[in-house]
Parts: C-alpha cells; sequence; structure tokens
C-alpha cells in the first residue's frame, strides 16, 4: 500500500461538516470557527543519536477547539506525520468527544520520525525532548495526549514523567495511556478495540448476525486491530483475513487468532500459525495484499491500520456490506458518497474508534481524583458509554434518513453548537443591544 499524502486530509475532514449542519441545532457562525484550529505548535526538537551525531525531528501539537473542555488526543510518531494531517486528526477528536459526550475538546501532535530506526534510548531522549518543547502547550486542565500509532504505554511514562520533572510536582494527569504502576488506567490498552467490539454487538442484534457464519476482514494487526480481532474471534466471529505493513493473509474458515497474536508479537512478523503453548505450526493460507484484502467477500471491513485507503479507485469494489472503521479517516469524503450509493453502512471512525478516548477520560479521571478502579468497572462504563452513543447515533440516521457518518457529526455539532451558544450568540447579544 502506498502510503497516503496528507495535503487535503484536513480539507477533506471539515468537508463533511457542511452535509451535516443541515441536520445539526447550530448556527452558521459557529459552524465556521469549527472549520478553524484554535492553536498550532511546530517545534523542532534536537536528538543527540548513539552514534554521537546530532538530529534535528519536526514535531507537531494542534488543538482544535476546547468549547467543551480541556483538548485531549494522541501523539503519532510516522514519517508521513505532517501539519494537514495533525489538523484533521485534532478536528476529527474535537466531534469524536462531543459524539461519546465526554467534557473535552480535540487536539492532535505528532513528530515526522520513523521510529523502527531509531534505538530504545534515542526513542526516549526523542520523546523526552519533545516534551520539553510543548511543557507550556500542554496540562491537565489545558490539553491531554495520548498514544496514537507508534507510540504506546511507555512513551507515555516517560512523557508525563518529564512534564512533572519541568513542573516539579506529579501530574499524571497530563497525558493518558500510561502504564498502570504510573497511573494508568485498567482496559486502555484494549479500549480503542473493545469500543468497536461494542458497536458490533449491537449491530449483531440490529442484523440478526450468527457470529459463526459471520466473516471479518482487519486490516492493520497493531493495538487497535489485534484488540477487536481477538475480542470477536472469542465470540465465535470468523476472522478470514489480518494484515501489516507487509500485507496480509487469507483462510475462508477463519483464524485462531490468539496464535496469529502470539507469533506477531514475538517474531514481529504477521504469520498463519495455530500455537499449542510455546509451539507454533503453520496452517495454510494465502497471501493477501492490503489493496486485496479491502476487497474480500466478508460480512464486515475493518479498517484498523491508516487513513485515506478506501478511495474513489475502489469503494466500488468494496464487498462488505458493513465497515467498521477503527482506523481515523480511513474513507475519503468521495468513496464515502460511492459506499452510500451502494447501500453500504460505515459506522463512522469519530464513534466506532472512540472507546480508546473514553477510557483516556476515565484514566484522567481516576488520576484527579486520586482513586483507581477495577478492570470491571472500566468494562462495565464503557460498555454503557458506546452502547449509548452508539444507540443514539443510529436512531438519528434512521429518523433522519441520512448516513451513520452525518448522523455522528450532527449529534456532535449540535452537542458544541449548544456548548458555545450558552456563551451567547450574535443573536444573543444583538437582542440585548435593541
Ligand atoms: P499501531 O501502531 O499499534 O498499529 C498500526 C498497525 O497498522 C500495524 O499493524 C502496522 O503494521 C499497520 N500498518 C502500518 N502501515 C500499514 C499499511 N501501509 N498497510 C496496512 N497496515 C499498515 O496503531 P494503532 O494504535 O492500532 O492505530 C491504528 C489506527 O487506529 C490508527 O488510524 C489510529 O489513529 C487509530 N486509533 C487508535 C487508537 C488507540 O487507542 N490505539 C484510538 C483511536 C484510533
Amino acid at each position: 500500500m502506498n502510503a497516503p499524502t496528507n495535503v487535503d486530509l484536513f480539507s477533506g475532514a471539515i468537508a463533511r461538516l457542511d452535509k451535516a449542519f443541515q441536520y445539526a441545532d447550530i448556527d452558521a457562525e459557529a459552524l465556521e470557527r469549527l472549520k478553524h484550529p484554535k492553536q498550532i505548535l511546530q517545534v523542532s526538537v534536537p536528538v543527540r543519536m548513539d552514534d554521537g551525531s546530532l538530529k534535528i525531528f519536526t514535531g507537531y501539537r494542534v488543538r482544535h477547539d476546547d468549547t467543551r473542555g480541556p483538548t485531549k488526543g494522541g501523539l503519532r510518531y510516522s514519517p508521513n506525520v505532517d501539519i494537514s494531517e495533525v489538523k484533521a486528526l485534532a478536528f476529527w477528536m474535537t466531534f469524536k468527544c462531543a459524539v461519546m459526550n465526554i467534557p473535552y475538546g480535540g487536539a492532535k501532535g505528532g513528530i515526522c520520525v520513523n521510529p523502527k530506526e531509531l534505538s530504545r534510548l534515542e526513542l526516549e531522549r526523542l520523546s523526552r525532548g519533545f516534551i520539553e518543547q510543548i511543557a507550556d502547550f500542554i496540562g491537565p486542565e489545558t490539553d491531554i495526549p495520548a498514544p496514537d500509532m507508534y507510540t504506546n504505554a511507555m512513551i507515555m511514562g516517560w512523557m508525563m514523567d518529564e512534564y512533572s520533572k519541568i513542573h516539579r510536582r506529579h501530574t499524571p494527569g497530563v497525558i493518558t495511556g500510561k502504564p498502570i504502576p504510573l497511573g494508568g488506567s485498567q482496559g486502555r490498552e484494549e479500549a480503542t478495540g473493545r469500543g468497536a467490539y461494542y458497536c458490533i454487538k449491537e449491530l449483531e442484534k440490529k442484523r440478526d448476525w450468527v457470529p459463526k457464519k459471520t466473516r471479518v476482514a482487519v486490516q492493520g494487526f497493531g493495538n487497535a486491530g489485534q484488540s477487536i480481532a481477538r475480542l470477536l474471534h472469542a465470540d465465535g466471529y470468523q476472522i478470514v483475513a489480518v494484515s501489516d505493513s507487509r500485507g496480509g493473509i487469507y483462510k475462508p474458515e477463519g483464524f485462531d487468532i490468539p496464535s496469529l497474536i502470539q507469533i506477531k508479537n514475538e517474531s514481529r512478523r504477521l504469520q498463519a500459525v495455530y500455537c499449542t503453548g510455546s509451539v507454533c505450526e503453520a496452517v495454510p493460507s494465502k497471501s493477501i495484499t492490503n489493496e486485496q484484502l479491502l476487497e474480500l467477500d466478508v460480512d464486515v471491513l475493518i479498517p484498523a491500520a491508516l487513513e485515506d485507503v478506501i478511495t474513489v479507485s475502489n469503494a466500488n469494489q468494496i464487498k462488505a456490506p458493513v465497515i467498521v472503521e477503527v482506523a481515523n479517516g480511513p474513507t475519503t469524503g468521495e468513496a464515502d458518497e460511492i459506499l452510500n450509493e451502494r447501500g453500504k453502512l460505515v459506522v463512522p471512525d469519530i464513534l466506532a474508534n472512540a472507546g480508546g478516548v473514553t477510557v483516556s477520560y476515565f484514566e484522567w479521571v481516576q488520576n484527579q481524583q486520586g482513586f483507581y478502579w477495577s478492570l470491571e468497572e472500566v468494562q462495565q462504563r464503557l460498555h454503557a458509554m458506546m452502547t449509548q452513543e452508539f444507540n443514539h447515533v443510529y436512531d438519528w440516521m434512521i429518523e433522519k434518513r441520512i448516513d451513520m457518518r452525518t448522523a455522528a457529526y450532527a449529534v456532535a455539532l449540535s452537542r458544541i453548537g449548544a456548548a458555545i451558544a450558552s456563551l451567547g450568540t450574535a443573536q444573543y447579544f444583538s437582542d440585548n443591544d435593541s
């Protein structure tokens, strides 16, 4: 798969607002304001490499909107990170938090780096150096980062530690997705996949799916892809195809997902195996490309890797009747129109992958109150919120006869609009003047 270009990612992201506007309760001025990020920070991070040389990395943090609360959003390490991508991701976070009714605005950040080329120590120096540069921009009451692609709990731990040192006070609430001994939440690691799983369980009731007869393809086998595949497999769903950046594997009878996770985590390679204890044996399968995976004849397609993978060039070839967007922005606007015309149900990213930010919110709440919850408590609360907001959006979709993405944006816009209106609108002030 070619790396996407991010030039129009932000323009593509905000274009979705105009469509949802007519179904939302928000005034035009508030809508215009949401088309412009509130603050953008670009930094240069000098890092002493292991061989003694100095390398400079470019990093970004964008706060899109904070009307509903402190801004929240992940940090991504990737060679493709650029300002348009970070702005689009920050924008999606504003809507994701609003659609889940979480009291946060949206933000995002990232560093333009290939983390696979860095040693562990170089990665730590880069992560701490980045926090040094953005320490005045973030904070538990202003802007709270979290993990995203190619960042993990260990990196969040270094960042929290660096921020706490700079401010000379222990501040676990500055960042979420931390290791549990450093104030992380139970259940955060699998939260994105689990949230999407709860959405699929609601669809299972609505569509009378029988798990054993329901075939699923998952693109991307990282944190989010592995979690959703594992939970669906445990319920009996047939996970017939999975992939990573090197390509995919396909087996019509379905894979044993715990075995695939075990071997991927041991060898860093995706292999078709069945494991008993530590002994793994190869099972017959077909190698496929990431493009072929998207076009498989399955019941549920789950893009869980990159943005812009379903485009005008393949939208007509997508066979799955249901697409659950675990990745952020996997479908372009034009592709969306084609999928809608073809009667596909797309559970949009801002809802389907919102489990991650929801448990990040739980983590922050626990940090702020200094009182920690059990795994069962976290899962129960996540289940309650995902189920409620999934059905809320689904009902808007049916009631207003619109696609599910437009319904999700309309719900989110109405909530943000209500917050903006509570601060006073042009109408309110002109009425007062007269
Ligand atoms: P990750 O780094 O753990 O995994 C990414 C996966 O994508 C890996 O398996 C990688 O091999 C694969 N990949 C990379 N390039 C690819 C390519 N060209 N083709 C196919 N696969 C490729 O990341 P993650 O946390 O699982 O995030 C995946 C997606 O989910 C991203 O879009 C991210 O923004 C979104 N997301 C993640 C979270 C979270 O909490 N982790 C929350 C919300 C959304």
